[in-house]
């Protein structure tokens, strides 16, 4: 239930940069190491964001692939490379690295107050 957390601190970034402008869109993206659940940060957004400027907002959400990092060249790669060989190097060496955030990309606001 980690999702409650995350969407008000995605409510608070929100709000912060609308300063009172109505909020119509906001672009998220999500790692997809994450789990983070879209429907339930949809869900928490309907409840926290009742009678704020950022109520009826649509959520977007873009994916971000995760990454590996190559521990012995420090390169860093899709996850979804086969045998997760390094793309530089050809070690198989590697940790998991981006792919795990979830972040406020940008926001759209109405003009119209
Ligand atoms: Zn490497």
């Amino acid at each position: 239930m980690h999702e409650l957390s995350i969407t008000e601190a995605i409510l608070d970034v929100v709000l912060r940069h609308a300063a009172g402008s109505r909020v119509t869109d906001v672009h998220l993206t999500v790692g997809e190491l994450s789990s983070y659940v879209d429907d339930s940060i949809q869900l928490f957004w309907t409840e926290l964001s009742r009678g704020t400027p950022a109520e009826g907002a649509m959520l977007h959400f873009k994916k971000q692939p995760g990454t590996l990092l190559c521990l012995v060249c420090g390169n860093e790669y899709p996850m979804d490379t086969p045998d997760f060989q390094c793309s530089s190097c050809g070690s198989a060496q590697a940790a998991p690295h981006g792919g795990r955030e979830c972040y406020v990309d940008s926001i759209e606001v109405c003009a119209e107050t």
